[in-house]
């Protein structure tokens, strides 16, 4: 009752269609929660065997994991870490390192000294590479079976036998072995199956089983194909990624496609979304398919509306400086800004905390209920300092 009360304050100065549109976003709200029971009992997770990486549980009950890449010359150790620990704050879990030498193999134990994320090796071509990493102390390591020596896969496997260091399998479209691109026709799902496959079988006669695999192409067909089958043939836990998928747009959409189809197939472990430019921004985009398939509710999640001819206050701006300020919080809140009052209410009434514009000024709801008119100078810091105080203590939900 308080928050129609409030609304009617509200819209005195507002002269737009009033109950109705409260009673229509009622009703949308009740369907819409109903939805979200459905929605998210319909995800049967595939059971992978659990795998752990530096401290981080992968597979079986674990929340699916969010990885990202460095792209600094990880001779740079400044420069590495720095990028490392800026992934970190932004919520990264596991972070990879290229290592293309001597030099960025040594670089490996100055660069675990400065960070504190699980840091995994990405080796191509050179398994003594592989080798040297692991006796450096990475987590993990990537190695991409299309570039390296069966012969020496097992030199790798033994040494990470001793040291408990996970491998992933990290079959790729663009490096996939000669013979199988003859016999497939390309690197189609089937190809990068049977790759996976093959290699699983050298690790397992070496006696090791802390793998995890990825199977990934940049065409979001062939990897949705291609996971669906590997997640049939195998329990291991499953890295998912559409690579090169290009710039931010692209990627989010590729990645929300491919990632998202799978995930909520129950399958998939731990994902990256790969973004052409920082890998800072990557963080953002695979939080939010997660949280979009209710699969983890973390980090602040924004509603914000089109705006159209009734919007009268500068909601992009709002939208854009809550965003910029609540970066990197893991602590799941629905944010609802909206507009107008004509879906303003009914979103806001669903989430934590959210703001309904109005000329000048704005509704600010908390947990349902209209609590006071803000003029829209102070949207931002009255909105950030309720935030706060309710993330105070709040965990993923
Ligand atoms: Fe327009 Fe936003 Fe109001 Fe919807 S909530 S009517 S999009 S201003």
């Amino acid at each position: 009752m308080n928050d129609i009360i409030a609304l009617a304050v509200f819209q005195s100065n507002y002269p737009l269609p009033k109950i109705n549109s409260r009673v229509i976003n009622l009703s949308i709200k009740n369907i819409r929660k109903l939805a979200h029971v459905e929605y998210s009992s319909l995800i049967k997770r595939r059971k992978a065997r659990t795998i752990n990486l530096g401290g981080v549980p992968i597979g079986g009950d674990a929340p699916v994991v969010v990885q990202s890449m460095t792209n600094t010359d990880t001779r740079d150790v400044e420069a590495t870490s720095a990028q490392i620990n800026a992934l970190d704050e932004a919520g990264c879990e596991i972070v990879r390192i290229a290592v293309p030498d001597n030099d960025a193999v040594q670089a490996i134990p100055e660069i675990k000294k400065r960070i504190h994320l699980p840091l995994v090796a990405d080796i191509h071509f050179h398994y003594q590479l592989a080798v040297d990493a692991i006796k450096q102390g990475v987590d993990g390591i990537r190695i991409n079976p299309g570039n390296i020596d069966k012969e020496k896969i097992r030199e790798i496997v033994k040494t990470a036998k001793e040291r408990r260091t996970v491998i992933r399998i990290g079959v790729n479209a663009g490096s996939l072995q000669k013979d199988l691109a003859r016999e497939y026709g390309g690197p189609t799902a089937e190809a990068l199956v049977v790759s996976a496959l093959r290699n699983i079988k050298i690790f397992e006669d070496e006696g090791f089983d802390l793998i995890k695999l990825s199977l990934k192409s940049s065409d979001v067909p062939t990897m949705i194909e291609a996971y669906r089958l590997i997640a049939a043939k195998t329990d291991y836990p499953l890295h998912l990624g559409v690579t090169e998928a290009g710039t931010l747009v692209d990627a989010a959409i590729k990645s929300a496609l491919g990632i998202g189809t799978l995930l909520y197939e129950g399958i998939g472990d731990t994902i990256r979304v790969s973004v052409t430019g920082n890998p800072v921004t990557e963080i953002p985009l695979a939080y939010s398919i997660l949280r979009a398939l209710k699969i983890r509710m973390v980090g602040p999640e924004i509603v914000s509306c089109p705006t159209c001819g009734r919007c009268q206050i500068d909601l992009l701006a709002l939208t854009q400086k809550i965003e910029n300020a609540l970066i990197g919080r893991k602590d799941y809140l629905k944010v609802a800004l909206m507009g107008c009052v004509v879906n303003g209410p009914g979103e806001a009434a669903d989430a934590d905390i959210g703001i309904a514009g109005g000329h000048g000024f704005g509704m600010l709801f908390k947990k349902g209920k209209a609590t006071k008119k803000i003029a829209e100078k102070n949207f931002v810091p009255v909105l950030l300092e309720e935030i706060n105080s309710m993330l105070k203590g709040k965990k993923e939900v």
